[in-house]
């Protein structure tokens, strides 16, 4: 067996915008991910499945899984073969033991890489509009541990060094020794008076910014009930965060909403509820299996390629999807549609047509298959040939509809909706969730069956339904539906669950 790889990974201060492609990419790769308490669950939402995912981080004031033991756990994964990722919240090599563990690895002579990330004491500043350096104001920054107790004799720290820094100071994990930190800077010889700011979660949707004298910061924190994690920074260039402070609270600010739709799906919804303030947990409940290869769908494109069609049926973005690459694998493109008429379900599979340069002819006002057979029956039916491109498992309610209006109707499945087992990460997200979203009655079903039943969907989070029928399909299993979207889509649903957390849910 070939040893594997072990990648010290940054996972960056809390945004899951601000995570670097390459530590993206390797978390989805990984076989064992070994996890920090600062890094944000989204990104661990992507891990595989069938990943290793193991928890490392340690509480504040109570002890963890030891430093030693986590640099033994990275070494046996790595020998037995295995790529490895140890993510760690911003950048691995600043006050994140990195070091440590490289060192571990170096001597254990397993091969590793590093990636940087984007450490908190550069970006909570940043996202409060303060500069940590700025050409009139600092010249130099720098970097420091507030760990330790400034008033043991033992501190490692040179403080009278500290006090005449010449520029901005940036502490690290100081939130309990504050008080401290600022007399001991001010006796040696740092200005009472020098503007100060403590950033608590930032670049987070709940982040919170206190500014104060170097004199008063630390009874003003206390007075905020700040707690970490948080950043302290002392320097002239905190006043410019009054004038450059640009973060703003969106709509869904603190709220924890879960994501059950497919992977590769759910990133659009995602970062609409993110750009909201919301913090997101992926939980894909489902994933899709393509189902173009079989003998049906083959039938269906070449009788498609001979105009064997007056009407095509399309009852999702999925099939609309994989309808076009289908065709595009026969070696046909959109010309093979000239003359039939394409009826799209609701305006997500009427943008999925669209980006194969097709328009839908006729899109219900209502997303849901009664009204779609309505509208196709209303344009005059009996005799025409349809094709109904959809999922394995739909309901029968628009060839049944079609087929008592006189269409010799074609049903063809072009994909499976099939469970996608709940990874450990989201798992233990989703007791903290505060919204679920459902997008589709398979999310549902197959989401309350990954936490093994329905009534392990938590109670204290709020069941968000893009439509009546995941509505009812949550009800039948006895899952309370707080909201219901009035527009069947990404949208609507967006703008159901915005007006529910406004009402003060
Ligand atoms: N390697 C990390 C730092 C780990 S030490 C990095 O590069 O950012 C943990 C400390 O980082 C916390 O006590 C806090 O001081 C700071 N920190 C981490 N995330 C933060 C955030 N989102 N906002 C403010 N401070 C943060």
């Amino acid at each position: 067996m070939s040893a594997g790889v072990v990648y010290l990974v940054g996972a960056g201060p809390g945004d899951p915008g601000l995570v670097t492609a390459r530590a993206l990419d390797l978390v989805e790769r990984a076989d064992v991910i070994v996890y920090d308490r600062l890094v944000p669950a989204r990104v661990l939402g992507r891990a595989r499945p069938d990943a290793e995912v193991i928890y490392a981080g340690k509480e504040p004031g109570r002890p963890g899984i030891g430093q030693e033991e986590i640099n033994r756990l990275l070494v046996e994964h790595a020998r037995a073969g295995r790529t490895v990722v140890r993510l760690k919240g911003g950048d691995p090599f600043v006050f994140g033991r990195g070091g440590e563990e490289a060192e571990a690895l170096a001597e254990a002579e397993i091969r590793f890489e590093v990636v940087p990330g984007i450490t908190a004491g550069i970006a909570a500043p940043a996202y409060s509009g303060i500069p940590v350096t700025h050409r009139d104001e600092a010249s130099a920054v720098a970097f420091v541990t507030a760990h330790e107790d400034p008033a043991k004799p033992e501190s490692a720290l040179d403080w009278r060094a500290l006090a005449a820094f010449p520029g901005t100071l940036v502490f690290y994990m100081g939130v309990r020794t504050l008080d401290r930190v600022s007399e001991r800077l001010i006796a040696e010889g740092r200005d009472p008076q020098e503007p100060a700011a403590v950033v608590e979660r930032g670049t987070q949707p709940a982040q919170r910014t206190v500014s104060a004298p170097l004199r008063d910061i630390a009874r003003r924190a206390a007075e905020a009930e700040i707690g970490a994690p948080a950043v302290t920074v002392v320097g002239k260039v905190v006043d410019l965060g009054e004038r450059l402070g640009w973060f703003r609270d969106g709509p869904l600010q603190g709220r924890r909403v879960a994501v059950t739709r497919a992977r590769v799906q759910a990133s659009e919804l995602a970062a609409r509820l993110e750009a909201l303030g919301a913090e997101v947990i992926e939980a894909p409940a489902i994933r899709i299996d393509s189902l173009t290869a079989s003998p049906e769908v083959g039938a269906a494109i070449a009788r498609l390629a001979d105009h064997g069609y007056d009407v095509v049926c399309l009852t999702s973005p999925n099939g609309a999807r994989l309808l076009l690459d289908s065709m595009d694998e026969a070696g046909l493109d959109s010309r093979a549609l000239a003359g039939v008429m394409l009826a799209a379900i609701g305006p997500g599979t009427a943008a999925a047509l669209r980006e194969g340069g097709l328009r839908a002819d006729l899109v219900p006002a209502r997303s849901i298959a009664e009204s779609l057979a309505e509208e196709v029956i209303a344009t005059g039916v009996e005799g025409t040939r349809v094709l109904i491109a959809r999922a394995l498992e739909a309901r029968d309610v628009l060839p049944d509809m079609l087929t008592a209006a006189g269409a010799e109707v074609d049903v063809v499945p072009l994909y499976e909706t099939v469970r996608e087992p709940l990874g450990e990460a989201a798992a233990a997200a989703i007791g903290d969730a505060d919204y679920v979203t459902f997008t589709s009655s398979s999310t549902v079903r197959f989401f309350s069956e990954s936490l093994g039943g329905p009534s392990n969907v938590p109670q204290s989070a709020r069941v968000v339904s893009i439509g009546p029928i995941t509505s009812a399909t949550a009800r039948e299993l006895g899952i309370e539906v707080a909201v219901e979207a009035t527009q069947h889509d990404i949208d609507g649903l967006v703008t159901a669950l915005v007006s529910d957390a406004g009402a003060g849910n």
